[in-house]
């Protein structure tokens, strides 16, 4: 099996990993830890924004973090499933 090293949390695991957009860029890869106790709640946090303005706010900085531009659609945020 493929190894690699979390890019949240450091800690090395096996598997295909997760996408850790929108907390670090996608082509790197997070653990199933820090995926559902770090990525989908701030994905989440996103997805439940108390408005499109707001939305579009987080949106803005999260990428700002990032780099690059995370894709918006009208539904929320389309995400990168993997890199395989
Ligand atoms: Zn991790």
């Amino acid at each position: 099996m493929k190894k690699f090293k979390c890019s949240l949390c450091g800690e090395e695991s096996v598997g295909f990993g997760n996408n850790p957009e929108p907390l670090a860029p996608y082509k790197q890869r997070c653990c199933d830890d820090c995926n559902w106790t770090r990525v989908v709640p701030a994905r989440l946090s996103i997805v439940y924004a108390p408005s499109a303005n707001k939305r579009r706010k987080m949106i803005e900085e999260f990428g700002r973090a990032l780099g690059y531009a995370v894709a918006p659609r009208k539904e929320g945020v389309r995400w990168r499933s993997s890199n395989r």
